[in-house]
């Protein structure tokens, strides 16, 4: 009996059915009325944050950020109204941009680069939101211009202090700034950070309003880099009190990664 057993064909359905599986769990039955729902109370929350500020709405702009998300479920967050996606992995990103290459989607890249993926970079990203060192930013200029392109940048800074975090130290930032004037295919927006990872708002607002004293800085060496792009799910509200212009914004939407957040930050080693 077991030897029959053991010769029974895979249901060749298998990965299929364990792949809605997760996508029902995470997703739900209906993810489009989902993705609404949730988009309507993150844009509520914005809302509320930039009130309380005193800041006019139109000063964020919501990033979603769609890590971990299948393509056949981007295509239903851009019927959403979603149009651009940011990825912290560039693999990833090439992949589902691949898969939805019939739609009009601007991609974008907020994760760490190696400088040999400059390359896959350069041929589509629309803005990056993790440039921390000349040689990627020479890379990046050089295959720009190979490709005639020119590429939005964020220049990521390090405010937590964790040596886990990638980023530029708060030092290095305006020397950094200045040798970004030999790559004329980059166009400096502003600045990025992550923020400690706390529930403790009083940890974590420090991270913010350093950011904001450094990009004051910085905006007069290069009156181009205006921008704060801080603030994820948990912390938005705090980061949109010290002044974050754009947030990037996951889970809120799609809800809770499968994955830990250690495999995107190595060494935080937190969950969801
Ligand atoms: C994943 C990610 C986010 C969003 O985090 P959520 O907790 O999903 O909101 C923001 N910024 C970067 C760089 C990320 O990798």
């Amino acid at each position: 009996m077991s030897e029959t057993a053991d010769q029974t064909p895979q249901c060749p359905d298998t990965d299929r059915s364990r792949a809605a599986r997760a996508d029902a769990e995470r997703f739900d039955s209906d993810p489009l009325a989902t993705f609404r729902r949730n988009l309507g109370s993150v844009e509520a929350r914005i809302a509320e944050a930039c009130a309380r500020a005193g800041r006019d709405r139109a000063s964020v702009r919501m990033l979603p950020i769609t890590k971990t998300v299948p393509a056949h479920m981007l295509r239903l967050a851009f019927e959403a109204g979603l149009q651009s996606f940011g990825e912290n992995k560039i693999q990833e990103a090439m992949l589902k941009r691949e898969a939805l290459s019939d739609l009009a989607i601007d991609w974008i890249i907020v994760g760490h680069l190696q400088r040999n993926k400059a390359k896959y970079l350069a041929r589509f990203a629309r803005e990056f939101h993790a440039l921390d060192s000349v040689r990627l930013a020479a890379a990046l200029d050089a295959r720009l211009a190979r490709e005639d392109r020119f590429l939005d940048v964020y220049l990521q800074v390090n405010t937590s202090g964790e040596a886990s975090k990638f980023g530029l130290h708060p030092d290095a930032l305006l020397p950094f700034v200045d040798a970004l004037e030999r790559f004329p295919r980059l166009r400096p927006r502003g600045l990025m950070t992550l923020a400690l990872f706390s529930p403790d708002a009083t940890k974590v607002r420090p991270c913010f309003a350093l950011l904001r004293r450094l990009r004051d800085a910085a905006v007069k060496r290069n009156a181009a880099l205006t921008a704060l792009s801080m603030g994820m799910s948990a912390d938005f509200e705090t980061a949109i009190a010290e002044g974050a212009n754009v947030v990037r914004v996951g889970q809120a939407i799609f809800g809770r990664r499968p994955t830990p957040d250690s495999h995107y930050w190595p060494g935080t080693g937190g969950a969801g």
